[in-house]
């Protein structure tokens, strides 16, 4: 760290460093399995085996790769990943092969990790009440319209006969970013190369809604719109998601702010599952949505000015910059977890025509006591 002198001309003091250390690397190890691919007696045993994974990771070295280790475990993916020194990215991942294939713990242990789901699932319960609102009106049975928060009722067999079925080499991804080294990686990884082939066949993506559908749930104040689409028109909906919903730029946002009852908290968000996109829109006030909804339909009436897709443009490219310095953020792109972006942005009239889509098969949730 540069230290200048201390000041004492009234300005005040400044401190750099240099950015990205090349010694730090984010290694991830992706298994395309989660909640969409559990049987009906598999409820949670996707985040269960998540838990468990981590648990066998031998304590001293998470304690030398710097403790930043952790797994996360969703709709369609589970992912283990670290952020460390670089020269430790090998023995980290050898680690987790074994994990993965290891014996499970007995039953005592099992249990004990499902009460420390029971504690999370709490904390992401409220989100999840939503969420679930909006998929199984836009998608009825489909699995991708599976509440996440389940309470594993998964013995060991289960979780076992689990892991048996979807732990094939075509279901795993190693991604590293910074300094690493790909032929040590690929070594250590060999175990998890000689596991078989897949054979599962996953469900075929949810047929996007063609009308508008609405839900109602008892919650706090509040409403959600959920905007499938096509994960091939993902460029044009993150630009869309940049140009109305940025929290600084976006028109909404702007909007939203400025109504006679300030609407404020507007939160966007883009998850891809299932071979489609989600389009998620959060209002912490029902009576704002309105606001929302004139300001889309302005959206698709008189289209976006030079300016706003001016700045569309400048905010991906500032944004490819801080990709090349976030190296967990990369990561999702380098596994296929979502779309890579076009290089191009879109045209305003592409732009248009992919919100009126997304418009025409929104689902509004809307929350709040019942009367
Ligand atoms: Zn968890």
């Amino acid at each position: 760290m540069a230290h200048e002198p201390a000041p004492d001309d009234g300005a005040i003091a400044i401190r750099t460093a240099p950015a990205a250390p090349a010694e730090v690397a984010a290694v991830a190890l992706w298994w395309r399995a989660g909640r969409l691919h559990e049987g009906a007696d598999e409820a949670g045993a996707a985040h269960l085996l998540e838990h468990l994974v981590c648990d066998a990771l031998p304590r001293h070295r998470v304690a030398r790769w710097g403790g930043a280790v952790n797994g996360q475990s969703g709709r369609e993916w589970t992912v283990w990943h670290a952020l460390l020194p670089a020269t430790q990215a090998p023995e980290f991942i050898a680690a987790l092969a074994g994990a993965l294939a290891a014996p499970l713990p007995d039953a005592a242990a099992i249990a004990g990790e499902t009460r420390v789901l029971a504690a999370e699932r709490a904390a992401a319960k409220v989100r999840d009440d939503w969420e679930l609102a909006a998929l199984r009106a836009a998608f009825g049975d489909h699995p991708l319209a599976r509440s996440l928060v389940v309470a594993p009722g998964a013995g060991r067999e289960v979780v076992e006969r689990f892991r048996a079925r979807l732990l094939c080499r075509s279901r795993l991804v190693l991604t590293a970013a910074g300094r690493v080294d790909a032929t040590a990686l690929r070594a250590v990884a060999a175990p998890l190369a000689g596991l078989g082939a897949d054979a599962i066949i996953e469900p075929p993506p949810p047929l996007l809604p063609t009308v508008p559908g609405r839900a109602a749930i008892t919650a706090a104040d509040g409403c959600l719109w959920l905007l499938p689409f096509a994960s091939a028109q993902s460029a044009a909906v993150e630009t869309l998601s940049d140009l109305l919903a940025h929290p600084l730029l976006g028109r909404l946002s702007r909007r939203l702010r400025n109504a006679p009852e300030p609407g404020y908290a507007l939160h966007s968000e883009i998850e891809y599952a299932a071979g489609i996109g989600l389009w998620w829109l959060w209002l912490d006030q029902r009576r704002a949505a309105p606001v929302l909804a004139e300001e889309i339909e302005t959206g698709l009436e008189c289209g976006f000015s030079a300016p706003e897709l001016a700045d569309a443009a400048a905010l991906r490219s500032a944004r490819a910059t801080l990709d090349g310095a976030d190296l967990t953020g990369r990561l999702a792109v380098l596994a296929g977890a979502r779309p890579a972006l076009a290089e191009t942005l879109p045209t305003a009239a592409t732009l248009v025509a992919t919100l009126a889509g997304c418009w025409g098969r929104r689902v509004q949730v809307e929350g709040g006591a019942p009367a």
